[in-house]
């Protein structure tokens, strides 16, 4: 229940009241106009608010109280991996022997943290299964790029410039097809099958000379373990295609399986889903890739090494793709993510795939009398159901996510993916208690019932929340993030 459901008073401006106290000019005061020229120079004020300082702290301290965060409630937003992020890993981010490092220093004065770098690299290298990892990429999507353009330029370089298809699973995550595309490549859908796997017969009728890759999501966006891997690698692999893992939610398989084991030449990782780096705000993220040593040499640079004892960046590398970060990428995620590994160890990952996986089954078994579950087997980390059972109701998915804020909750993935008709995608994560994963069934299962005695509470809500509906796709592609007078606000 949020704690305060008042209306926010956006305007408190009162005329003449500041939030500053400076003393008094004791330089000349200079003629702007003799400074500005050619219109630069404003006629009129700018109507700034005028508000003390009081009065502002009080206003973003509201405005803040209404996020939700891991740190507020439960986030079980599908493929997002809302799990809850160590704090121990913000007081290591914080050692000022790292914060306050810059960039551009010479190499000689930060070992350290290019130690901690290239041992980052090593466990991602020993967990994922592939030979070299570079940290470079600032997301997922941009890891997804990294790699493809790293398979164009390996292709090219073996004169197979010819091969501009990258295979893509309608069960992949929707960066997948997106990344190919910015890399230059036609996408070529390759279609399920009644078990919401890769169809083996259809990809094999659209693999080719030319193929280029096939990236695939594993688990795919249903949470569903690809079972015939083996096989689809032999099958890209015999046209001369590479293999792409899309290892973002790596939680469902850590510890268990790797992407080097099952014959993929390339693989991303977030390190802000895994491995505990804070998101859902824009970033900043991080998403490295790992490759196996015939794609290595087309690594972004520079590149980490280590000689004799010493850490240096090589610059020096003929075949690389170039750069794709400034400086070395968003160091502060690396060293959450390795407070992370190093606090969890082996075991500790281990336990981490365990109990997503555990969860989402959990979750999943006790939902499904109530809703359809269009995907019987087990899951992985995450479950699709569908909410079409309701929709007869009347009562959409979007409705029933909406009646989840009354209660407090953040509502799971919803219409996606594209092929389950009005889809709830929920990922647990391996970090709530049995009591959180009941309380939330518990309330998806009174949501459920809502819909057959009483769908209009459930079509009208939310109900408690300090405004109403909002429409998701204009707040986010027509934001209003510059202040606009109340006024003004009702006219645009
Ligand atoms: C989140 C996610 C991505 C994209 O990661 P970003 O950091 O958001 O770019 C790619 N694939 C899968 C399976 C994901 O869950």
């Amino acid at each position: 229940m949020h704690k305060d459901n008042q209306p926010l008073i956006f305007e408190i401006t009162k005329a003449g009241r500041i939030g500053y106290s400076l003393p008094e000019l004791d330089v000349p005061e200079i003629d702007l106009s003799s400074h500005l020229s050619g219109g630069l120079l404003r006629e009129e004020s700018p109507e700034l608010p005028e508000v003390s300082e009081l009065d502002i702290m009080r206003h973003y301290t509201a405005l803040s109280n209404r996020n939700h965060g891991v740190d507020t409630g439960f986030y079980p937003l599908g493929s997002c991996t809302m799990k809850y992020n160590p704090k121990i890993n913000e007081a290591v981010a914080r050692f000022p022997g790292f914060a306050n490092i810059h960039p551009l220093q010479d190499e000689s004065t930060v070992q350290g943290a290019m130690e901690m770098m290239y041992d980052l690299q090593e466990h991602l290298e020993e967990i994922t299964g592939m030979d070299e990892v570079t940290l470079q990429p600032a997301a997922g999507a941009h890891g997804e790029w990294t790699a493809l353009m790293m398979i164009r330029a390996f292709h090219e370089a073996n004169g197979e410039s010819h091969r501009t298809k990258v295979l893509v699973p309608d069960s992949a995550h929707g960066t997948n097809p997106a990344s190919a595309t910015v890399a230059g490549f036609d996408t070529v859908t390759v279609k399920s099958n009644e078990f919401g796997l890769v169809d083996i017969e259809d990809l094999q009728s659209k693999v080719g000379p030319d193929t280029a890759a096939l990236m695939l999501t594993n688990p795919n966006t249903l949470g569903l373990f690809e079972e015939d891997i083996l096989q689809m690698a032999e099958i890209v692999h015999g046209v001369g295609g590479k293999l792409y893992y899309d290892g973002a939610n790596l939680n469902a398989v850590m510890a268990k399986a790797r992407p080097g084991d099952m014959g993929f030449d390339a693989v991303h990782l977030n390190l802000h889903k895994t491995f505990t780096g804070p998101h859902g705000g824009g970033g900043p993220g991080s998403g490295p890739v790992g490759v196996t040593k015939e794609l290595a040499p087309f690594l972004p640079k520079p590149i980490l090494v280590k000689e004799d004892d010493r850490y240096t960046f090589k610059y020096d590398v003929p075949q690389s793709i170039g750069r794709v970060k400034p400086f070395y990428g968003n160091f502060g995620i690396y060293l959450r993510a390795y407070t992370y590994i190093r606090s969890m160890g082996p075991d500790g990952l281990k336990a981490v795939t365990e109990n997503a996986v555990l969860n989402a089954n959990y979750m999943m078994r006790r939902l499904e009398p109530y809703f359809d579950l269009p995907y019987k087997q087990h899951c992985k980390h995450e479950f699709v159901l569908s909410g079409r059972r309701q929709k007869k109701l009347g009562v959409r998915t979007l409705d029933m996510a909406k009646r989840l804020l009354d209660f407090g909750f953040h509502p799971p993935t919803i219409y996606f993916p594209l092929n389950v008709e009005e889809a709830i995608m929920i990922e647990p994560t391996e970090t709530e208690s049995k009591e959180t994963l009941d309380s939330f069934i518990d309330t998806m299962i009174q949501i459920a019932k809502e819909a057959e005695e009483n769908p209009e509470i459930v079509q009208e809500a939310p109900h408690t929340t300090v405004i109403n509906r909002l429409d998701e796709t204009k707040a986010a592609r027509q934001p209003v993030l510059r202040y606009i007078k109340e006024e003004e606000l009702v006219n645009a």
